[in-house]
């Protein structure tokens, strides 16, 4: 827990990130930028299975040959399913959901440089980690 004060006015000074701050340097692209604070709502997972939706191995390989999806649909897939099984966390638009469940204690931020998403559990950066 850092208490100094960031002169935030000096070029290519480093703005630790932090809870209390909208700018800070981003622990993604490593640059000084706005950041925009996100809450976190939830939505029951509503599949057969119960389980998170994944597709990796096979069932990847078989999206990447379905002829079903033009190919650039297909690769745009393949390579969103290859973020997330690499385990980034990104924003997404889904359809539109209600729900009331809020998830207290973890927060968003994303980086208006470079557009990555953090994730903030209980006021600390979870993810990416420090040495990323
Ligand atoms: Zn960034």
């Amino acid at each position: 827990m850092s208490n100094r004060t960031a002169n935030e006015s000096a070029p290519g000074a480093e703005v630790p990130p932090a809870f209390d701050r909208t700018r800070f340097t981003c622990p993604s692209c490593h640059e000084l930028a706005d950041q925009v604070w996100l809450n976190v709502y939830a939505q029951p997972v509503s599949n057969p299975a119960g389980l998170p939706l994944r597709i990796a191995g096979a069932g990847l390989e078989q999206l990447q040959a379905n002829p079903q999806f033009p190919p650039a649909i297909r690769d745009q897939k393949v390579a969103y399913w290859n973020r997330v099984n690499g385990g980034d966390v990104f924003l997404d638009r889904w359809a539109p959901v209600q729900t009331d469940l809020f998830v207290a204690g973890m927060e968003l931020s994303v980086c208006l440089g470079c557009r990555a998403t953090a994730v903030w559990l209980g006021g600390r950066l979870a993810h990416p980690r420090a040495s990323g």
